[in-house]
């Protein structure tokens, strides 16, 4: 494979305690390219920059996208690691199932990351609750106007030194339940990380923000009743001791972070349901005196604490007295934990990147 080193390498952050969600990027980006009839080819490391698209590219205009997130740790002994990195590019093939997009091959992904990160591996900070965050997409560029696949595509994987996704960091955020826009339906492309579902969540963001809700709490777009997710993150309940998180049902992503909290929260006993459960029974529950804690899970954020939930003129739930509760506080823990490799990977989820 061609590595293409730069000759200009950027300053890296000084103060990396400071450091913000997406705004830097590292010295370089990967690129392979796509043509119908040769499939994926010319995978390339180069330095980081701006890439030249015709006008016409298919991606501007049809939004033909699909996109992962992953992180890259840089443990206490110095070990670098990622976490379940496969999982990370068979998702994104379920996208581009979707979206009518090529499949990449998971294992040839793996290594690219892998070489990647191991390239750009001084950018990976080491202040707590840092971690370099990796975004692999691709888009469809072939000039054409017109309602139809693309026949030329770039994948990318460009790296992000980040701190927390909210500046709440763990601290209970405020979510806001939407009633009025929806994310997805079964049947759309809920289930898919592709650009157009996050262009049309941004409407009922702006709205929460401006009554200065951190996110949305999801309902499902057809009776308006049944929990989804939280922004990008999926979401858990306890109630009366148990654990329950919507069940994956077409319209909700399934995260990576969701699938382990399950594993783990299974793993110290707790009884896990993924069903469907409305926001009536949640309520319900919070009227009971039930719900004794609610969270989010995803990459970026880990988990996050839901401290207030506000359900229109029906309801306010001050969840936990807005404090953070003991199983998410025990889950980011243990998360963490094993992605800083502070604790045993007894799940076999982290691969070293040397
Ligand atoms: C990425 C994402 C999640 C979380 O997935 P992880 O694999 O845990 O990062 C949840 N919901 C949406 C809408 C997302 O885009």
């Amino acid at each position: 494979m061609l590595i293409e080193k730069t000759k200009h390498p950027k300053a890296k952050p000084v103060d990396e305690s400071k450091l913000t969600f997406g705004d830097l990027f590292t010295d370089h980006m990967v690129i392979m390219e796509y043509d119908e009839g040769k499939g994926w080819h010319d995978e390339r490391i180069v330095p980081y920059g701006p890439i030249s698209l015709d006008p016409a590219a298919m991606i501007l205009h049809y939004g033909q996208e699909v996109f992962e997130g992953m992180k890259a740790y840089r443990a206490v002994d110095g070990r670098i690691l990622l976490f379940r990195p496969e999982e990370n590019f068979k998702r994104l093939n379920l996208s581009n199932e979707r979206l009518c997009i090529p499949l990449v091959d998971v294992e040839k992904c793996v290594e690219l990351t892998k070489e990647f990160v191991n390239l750009d591996k001084d950018w990976i900070p080491s202040a707590p609750d840092t971690s370099l965050y990796l975004r692999p997409f691709i888009f469809a560029s072939d000039p054409h106007l017109g309602v139809r696949p693309g026949k030329h595509y770039y994948f990318m994987i460009i790296a992000s030194p980040v701190g927390p996704y909210y500046p709440e960091g763990l601290d209970p955020v405020k979510i806001y339940v939407e009633t009025e826009f929806v994310r997805a339906v079964k049947g759309g492309t809920g289930f898919t990380k592709t650009g157009g579902n996050y262009a049309s969540s941004l409407k009922a963001q702006a709205v929460a923000k401006e009554k200065h809700y951190t996110q949305v709490l999801w309902l499902d777009g057809v009776e308006r009743k049944y929990i989804e997710e939280v922004g990008t993150m999926n979401v858990f309940f306890k109630i009366d001791g148990e654990i329950i998180t919507p069940s994956l049902d077409g319209s909700i992503l399934g995260g990576i972070t969701r699938k382990s909290a399950i594993e783990i929260l299974k793993s110290w006993g707790y009884k896990v349901t993924e069903r469907k459960i409305s926001i009536d029974e949640l309520a319900k529950a919070y009227d009971d005196g039930k719900l004794e804690e609610a969270f989010g899970t995803g990459t970026a954020a880990v988990i996050s604490p839901i401290g207030h939930l506000n359900w229109g003129d029906k309801k306010i739930m001050e969840i936990n007295n807005g404090k953070i509760g003991e199983v998410s506080q025990r889950l980011y823990d243990t998360l963490t934990g094993i992605q800083w490799g502070k604790i045993k990977d007894t799940f076999g989820w982290t691969v070293e990147v040397k």
